[in-house]
């Protein structure tokens, strides 16, 4: 079995609008912190030095995560939309597909069309709870501040398409699952249509399934199919949205 790492590093980054911090908490200053209760400091410890540890300040939708229903809205299929750590975790280790999709912003988002015509080049059909994987190539912009603004996004046509075929689950290359940020805003402004912002998250009204966003290295993964993916994602309490690592994992 090889295990094929999808994930970004989460780190101090231009790519995302709302930079991680990391605080480094050294040996040393470890030892004094643990110390302090029984009024010791590092000069007592084996070398001087007690235990690391970090403070991390991010989002929720920081690097590789899972977006869940409760992000979209308050309600999902009439419902309350079910956050992080309510979902099932069977969603989130199932059998994997790759779809090729490469393309930047000019391309405009990914289309049902092109998910059929991929599905049929690599002769698959798919079933309920696969975890569908987008590739698109964006990933080769991160970390850099292009990574924000230049990528395709996913339809809220091809979005449907993909959930009432079953599929829970689907992954993206890219900062987000609808085009950047500017795109939508412009297209809004041009046109005043409000159906030109995040479709394809408020689809999620509509209809219960999540998205995972910002993988990386998909074009490391062998074969289309024949695969399984895990992405649990972290609980974090009646959180629209979870950090994970996600593996491909390949006999
Ligand atoms: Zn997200």
């Amino acid at each position: 079995m090889r295990f094929i790492d999808l994930s970004v590093i989460l780190e101090p980054t231009r790519a995302e609008p709302v930079p991680t911090e990391i605080g480094y908490v050294s040996h040393e200053e470890g030892a004094d912190i643990l110390g302090k209760p029984a009024g010791i400091d590092r000069r007592h410890f084996p070398d001087g030095m007690g235990l690391s540890l970090e403070y991390v300040r991010l989002t929720s939708h920081s690097g590789t995560h899972v977006d869940a229903p409760s992000h979209y809205g308050p309600t999902c299929e009439g419902a309350p939309a079910r956050s992080i750590e309510e979902l099932p975790l069977e969603w989130f280790f199932q059998d994997g597909v790759v779809l090729d999709c490469p393309g930047d912003v000019r391309d405009g988002p990914v289309t049902r069309g092109e998910l059929l015509e991929q599905l049929d080049r690599i002769e698959y059909r798919l079933k309920p709870l696969d975890i569908v994987l987008i590739r698109t190539g964006a990933d080769r912009l991160w970390p850099t501040a292009e990574y924000f603004t230049n990528f395709r996004g996913v339809t809220e046509d091809a979005t449907a398409f993909l959930v009432e075929a079953g599929i829970k689950v689907i992954g993206v290359d890219s900062f987000g699952f609808d085009p950047p940020f500017g795109e939508m805003l412009a297209e809004y402004e041009r046109t005043g249509r409000q159906d030109a912002l995040w479709p394809a998250h408020f689809y999620g009204r509509k209809r219960e399934y999540c998205q995972i966003e910002r993988l990386a290295y998909l074009d490391r993964i062998p074969r289309p199919h024949g695969f399984r993916v895990a992405c649990f994602p972290i609980k974090i309490k009646r959180a629209g949205a979870g950090w994970s690592r996600v593996v491909a994992l390949v006999p």
